[in-house]
């Protein structure tokens, strides 16, 4: 964390307020999209394992109502602050229309120390977070769907989806009322990983750029390249497993308790491993240790992946950081003056609001197929083996080309639902990334692509109020 305490939502402001410039849009209606709509903060007790009653503070924030639900993940960690919601609500209003995800933004956040509680105390808390949302109408699958995010997961979204369950018993749709479930309460295969696989797909997209990394002095494409990750929670493990899979060398990875680094690459389930025998990632085989967590994202590397907590690069650290991309993985992991220093050392920073938007997406079809009350996925295969292969032999045929061995086994055997979300999921963020640099191109006068992306967004946001008038 930097020494000061970065207000985030006008941090948050700041950005969107930038990039307004650029867009044609009346001041009231650029106001109405940038404010926060509702926010309710609550304090509830709940009473601990050893017989004594605790109060927990907790937020839930609806940042914008344009499209509805309102969606977006709840995290427990000790920072959570009625700031911090606000923005992380506001990033998801524009994360969602990025990359065309219907929903409007919304977060949660309680302030505790998952570490500090048992499994059974952390089910009660969560719970009862439940259950006041649904007292104030701030939960169900047509008006706010949380998601997980930072210390939260799977096991907190079945809770959340059984409590919602139980409360709601005629809801028929009820199962939509939050995504990231598990598989088997509703959830859908590859969400998991979602976040990570979009962040690798947005930065694979920015690699395969010719003009973009000419500019940057580096080769096209991602193999060979070196990153440093900071954080092995759910997002960083999987950008670095992606990376890894795709031919780049993770150099160093950074944790809480300090970072370490190799030259010639880390093994990322390795090293994933190592943390949870040890508790540490120090000490890995073949690894040089590094106390401090921050000093480790000073390394020699090209690629920078941030994924832990907001405001953890500010002025004082951005000028050492010698990484040529830098991918936001993490909400708002850049203060503002970072951004600044970055800009002048003409260094790409892949802006948060769309590059981790991967998990969200995803979340979209979990919603989808929650509603639909369907099933993803191929047919038995012995159903559909032998149409398969006389459209596959066709299409050759017609094209004169082999078919790629990815698509074949899909057209073989029809697609399994990891292979449609993943196919989905990589559509959207080749898409987003086009449209973010097209904007940039079109306007040079744009400085950055998290402008160039703000622009993107607000566009689509203010479109939507446009055409809905104003009640009554
Ligand atoms: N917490 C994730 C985010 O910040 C996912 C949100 C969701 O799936 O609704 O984007």
């Amino acid at each position: 964390m930097s020494e000061v305490q970065y207000n985030f939502f006008e941090a948050v402001e700041k950005s969107f307020h930038k990039a307004a410039k650029f867009t044609k849009w009346d001041k009231g209606l650029l106001e109405q999209i940038s404010a926060c709509n509702s926010v309710y903060r609550m304090r509830f007790p709940i009473k601990r394992e050893n017989g004594s009653i605790e109060v927990i503070e907790a937020y839930r924030v609806q940042h914008s109502h344009h499209k509805t639900p309102c969606k977006g993940g709840i995290r427990f960690s000790m920072q959570v602050t009625q700031d911090e919601v606000m923005a992380l609500a506001a990033l998801m209003t524009y994360k969602c229309a990025i990359v065309n995800v219907p929903f409007g933004g919304g977060k949660g956040g309680i302030k505790i120390d998952p570490k500090n509680y048992t499994p059974y105390e952390l089910e009660k808390i969560t719970r009862r977070y439940t259950s006041e949302l649904i007292k104030k109408n701030f939960i169900g699958p047509a008006t706010d769907v949380p998601a997980p995010d930072y210390g939260t997961g799977e096991r907190e979204m079945a809770w959340i989806v059984d409590t919602y369950s139980a409360m709601n018993p005629q809801e028929i749709d009820a199962a939509g009322c939050v995504t990231g479930k598990p598989v088997s309460q509703g959830g859908v295969r590859g969400r998991r990983e979602a976040t990570g696989l979009g962040v690798f797909f947005g930065i694979r997209e920015v690699c395969n750029m010719p003009e973009e990394m000419a500019k940057l002095g580096l080769e096209t494409g991602v193999t060979g390249k070196k990153v440093i990750v900071q954080g092995l929670g759910n997002v960083g493990y999987h950008t670095a497993k992606f990376f890894q899979e795709a031919g780049a060398l993770i150099v160093g990875i950074a944790e809480y308790e300090g970072g370490i680094s190799n030259a010639d690459g880390l093994d990322v389930e390795e090293v994933f491993q190592h943390r949870r025998r040890t508790g540490s990632i120090l000490n890995f085989n073949g690894a040089t240790n590094h106390k401090s967590s921050l000093e480790t994202l000073e390394l020699e590397c090209d690629i920078l992946i941030p994924a832990a907590l907001e405001n953890v690069i500010d002025k004082n650290n951005a000028p050492r950081i010698k990484a040529k991309i830098i991918g936001e993985a993490a909400n708002g992991p850049l203060t503002p003056e970072a951004d600044e220093i970055f800009l002048q050392k003409g260094v790409l920073v892949v802006p948060d609001m769309y590059l981790n938007a991967g998990g969200v997406t995803v979340s979209y079809f979990e919603w989808l197929k929650n509603l639909s009350h369907v099933r993803y996925g191929r047919l038995e295969k012995r159903f559909t083996e032998n149409v398969n292969t006389t459209i596959l032999e066709e299409l050759e045929h017609l094209s004169g080309k082999k078919v790629a061995e990815k698509n074949r086994k899909m057209i073989m055997h029809g697609a399994d639902e990891v292979d449609l979300v993943y196919s989905g999921l990589e559509e959207t963020m080749i898409g987003a990334t086009r449209e973010i640099m097209e904007e940039w191109r079109n306007n040079p006068e744009i400085p950055d692509m998290r402008t160039a992306a703000y622009v993107v967004a607000i566009n689509k946001v203010a479109t939507t109020y446009a055409e809905l008038g104003i009640f009554p």
